[in-house]
């Protein structure tokens, strides 16, 4: 295992992931609001659309807090990892240092640790029966088309019916009655636990987490295998085994220091109509019938905090990223050593466009990483490999690398009908609105080669660099006024 760095902001010293401190989603708001980094909205905001109006307009800027939202006395935080400089800074390690520290810790998983009942904060107030989640919580309705409230910064969490190893992932959850939810389950996990439930005719247990640190949000984005408890990666993360606690009503765990938990069961054979719903890609999922999950129990601490992520925003977008980009990096390296790094940017909705930095030694490999790269994940859609000396997370060095490397008819890759994301709307063109569930998402794959030769004339691909532009030091060479430039003027202008 790693040791943790602390990372400095001011003179501000982190001191979670040492062993005597973990970092808690109430650390990092109180870090953020010492920082001036959270806005809090301690008047009255209206749940539908006004709440994610404003936390839209502080995205990036700062996380906002609201203090009455919708009349609860429950307050709701949007927007408290909407950088990467912070999400860097609440794993204690430089933004160069982010994916080589996500990746160790999902390389080397701590396993949870157990507590009981009565010392976990996420369970000082229990709620059985007669359960209303729109009285009991302040759920948003997000964008202008949503088919009313959402929890999207829910993890879902729940355990493999073959094995029993829990899975952690995020999904969108429309709430439409006061104890029923529509979920989207894609095809990974969570998806297939509930496919072999059904199977057997069996509900699927889970939990919803509601309410927790940045490094656990991040760690429930991990792409790896099925049967690795990303709940583990968390706890590398925080350098220490995370504290978790069995659900009152079923036999999951969940983080003890969630600020809320939602139990419930996806029922078998059950179906009811879920969206639309402004996604990430920026566009609305139609409506269709979805999973249903029956609420079993709510808990939560006492003063609880719900977090909603508004979607599309940073908050969103980088919680995608960072997971993916180290998975991937680590993913493409297995087969490529010389992959240096790798983006998925933000145009590409940090999902769909990867960028990656390769150290090419033979002609021809740069094709293997991009269909290397299309099999690590679905959602890649477009793959543009560079050179080394192109900066990978600069979107106007790739389109340099493109304009001056790269030529279509000899270093374009072109997969057709590949499985691709079916949030993507160019890929329901041509299919019928009601295509079941395996017809869609069915996508092409580009891929760019933008790198240059191997062996090539130092005049022809040699990049322009003047010597010493990096090292001047202007504070040094600036004159403090321009009292020269006017005296050699001599006051004579014009
Ligand atoms: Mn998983």
């Amino acid at each position: 295992m790693n040791t943790r760095d602390t990372a400095s902001h001011g003179a501000f010293q982190l001191t979670w992931g040492r062993p005597s401190g973990m970092l808690t989603l109430r650390d990092w708001l109180a870090h953020l609001a010492r920082t001036g980094r959270l806005a809090t909205i301690d008047r009255p905001v209206a749940l539908e659309h006004e709440l994610a109006a404003i936390a839209k307009r502080l995205d990036a800027t700062q996380a906002a807090f609201f203090t009455k939202p919708g009349g609860h006395d429950v307050p709701v935080v949007s927007g408290f990892m909407s950088r990467r400089a912070w999400i860097a800074e609440a794993m204690g390690v430089a933004e160069a240092d982010l994916l080589k520290r996500f990746r160790d810790a999902a390389d080397q998983p701590i396993p949870s640790k157990e507590i009981s009942r009565a010392e976990a904060a996420c369970q000082q107030v229990v709620h059985t029966g007669g359960i209303d989640l729109h009285k009991l919580l302040p759920i948003p309705t997000h964008s202008e088309h949503d088919n009313g409230p959402y929890i999207t910064a829910g993890l879902v969490i729940a355990r493999n019916p073959r094995t029993g190893v829990q899975n952690v992932s995020i999904n969108r959850i429309q709430v439409h009655g006061p104890d029923r939810m529509a979920i989207l389950l894609l095809p990974r996990h969570l998806y297939a636990f509930q496919k072999a439930a059904e199977e057997a005719g069996d509900a699927l247990d889970v939990a919803i987490a509601i309410g927790v640190d940045p490094l656990t949000m991040l760690a429930s984005q991990a792409i790896s295998p099925i049967d690795s408890d990303e709940l583990e990666i968390a706890g590398a993360l925080h350098g220490a085994p995370l504290p978790v606690v069995k659900c009152v009503t079923n036999g999951v765990n969940v983080p003890a220091f969630a600020e809320i938990v939602i139990e419930g069961r996806i029922l078998p054979n059950v179906r009811e109509l879920e969206g639309p719903f402004g996604e990430f890609p920026k566009y609305y999922s139609a409506q269709e019938a979805r999973e249903v999950i029956e609420v079993t129990a709510l808990t939560h601490r006492e003063k609880p905090i719900f977090h909603t992520i508004v979607p599309a925003e940073m908050e969103h977008l980088l919680l995608g990223a960072i997971p993916r980009e180290a998975t991937l990096l680590a993913h493409l390296q297995r087969s490529h050593p010389n992959v240096k790094d790798v983006h998925l940017s933000v145009g590409g909705v940090c999902r769909y466009h990867l960028w990656v930095q390769f150290e090419k030694k033979r002609e021809g490999e740069a094709k293997n990483v991009i269909l290397c790269a299309f099999g690590a994940h679905y959602d890649i859609k477009q793959v543009v490999v560079v050179d080394t000396d192109v900066d990978v997370h600069d979107p106007a060095e790739i389109e340099w690398a493109v304009a001056t490397r790269f030529q279509a008819d000899r270093d374009l890759v072109v997969i057709e009908g590949a499985q691709g994301s079916p949030l993507d709307p160019s890929t329901t063109v041509g299919q019928p609105e009601d295509a079941p569930p395996h017809l869609q998402g069915v996508s092409a794959k580009m891929g760019l080669d933008a790198t240059r030769p191997v062996v090539y004339a130092s005049h022809v691909f040699t990049r322009v660099r003047i010597p010493g532009q990096d090292t001047v030091n202007l504070d040094e060479l600036v004159a403090a006024d321009n009292a020269a430039f006017d005296s050699y003027l001599g006051g004579a202008h014009g």
